[in-house]
């Protein structure tokens, strides 16, 4: 049994990350950390995600909750990520990190904390959306530098990044599937005199409305045809089922940082 501890467990994720855990046979809820300022501090975690009692109360003291954990699911926020890996590699814990709009700074500290734990780091824990990276190669290959690229998102009114960190994580894969930088082609969003449209960009579209909990569209398109391909997230547990499978997989790693595909062993498919 993976024995698993979540950071955030009362965020919107990390609330449908403790009914993941409930849900899945091989693992089993261990620890529920909130902040010490929280309302939900000192709850039963299943209280907390609406679902019936664990016996697990809440803590905001990392220390107590260590004692039974052996991997954490990280889905807060970007500074909270920063304390949460420092506490996993002194108590040499793995990780799995769902948090999105990390700086290079903070990826950097993930590269250097998987020397000593095991990681697994994704922008999207969703098995549909790590499939489509798999859609996209086929396409770049096929339509790609014949075709004007563009990826267009779509998320609830609270989410703080933009554009997602799937929609940067699509146009990486095309990106690098046609041999372009995406830092060097990539275009966020456009307004005014933009000039005709350069073949080599690959733009971005971001829509922020009511309760959309995730959707993506890569788009290819040239003269008389075009290629849709998307994407559409109905329920959050989707990407928490994503996470506690990689928990599961991280089970006996030593060190190491992977990504969803490793977990879905995506990487071995050959196109
Ligand atoms: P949320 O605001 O509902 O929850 C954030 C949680 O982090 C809360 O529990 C909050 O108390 C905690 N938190 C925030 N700042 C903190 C701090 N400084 N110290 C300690 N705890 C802190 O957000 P959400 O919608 O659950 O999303 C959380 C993250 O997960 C975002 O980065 C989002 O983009 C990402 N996300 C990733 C995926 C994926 O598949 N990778 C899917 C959905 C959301």
């Amino acid at each position: 049994m993976t024995k698993v501890g979540i950071f955030g467990a009362n965020g919107r994720m990390g609330r449908n990350l403790i009914q993941a855990t409930v849900e899945d046979n091989n693992a089993l809820l261990s620890a529920a950390a909130v902040r010490e300022s929280s309302p939900f501090l000192g709850i039963d975690a299943g209280l907390v995600a609406g679902i019936q009692e664990q016996n697990i109360k809440t803590s905001a003291d990392l220390d107590q909750l260590a004692k039974d954990t052996t991997v954490w699911i990280d889905f807060t926020l970007p500074e909270a990520l920063e304390l949460n890996i420092k506490y996993c590699v002194a108590n040499k814990l793995n990780l799995v990190v769902g948090v999105t709009g990390l700086t290079a700074e903070q990826e950097q500290q993930l590269v250097d904390a998987s020397q000593h734990i095991a990681i697994v780091y994704a922008a999207n824990f969703s098995t549909g959306v790590n499939l489509l990276y798999k859609l996209l190669e086929i396409t770049a290959k096929t339509i790609g530098n014949d075709c004007d690229i563009e990826i267009i998102e779509g998320h609830h009114r609270f989410k703080k990044d933009a554009p997602s960190g799937t929609a940067l994580a699509l146009g990486k894969v095309i990106a690098n599937t046609l041999d372009r930088d995406l830092d060097k082609v990539a275009v966020y969003g456009r307004e005014g005199d933009t000039g005709e449209r350069k073949r080599e960009t690959i733009g971005f579209a971001t829509v922020r409305a009511g309760d959309i909990v995730g959707e993506h569209t890569a788009l290819f398109a040239d003269i008389g045809e075009r290629v849709e391909i998307t994407h559409k997230a109905s329920s959050r547990l989707t990407f928490a089922k994503g996470a506690v499978r990689a928990a599961n997989w991280l089970t006996g790693k030593q060190n190491g940082l992977f990504d969803m595909q490793d977990v879905l062993g995506l990487k071995e498919v050959n196109l």
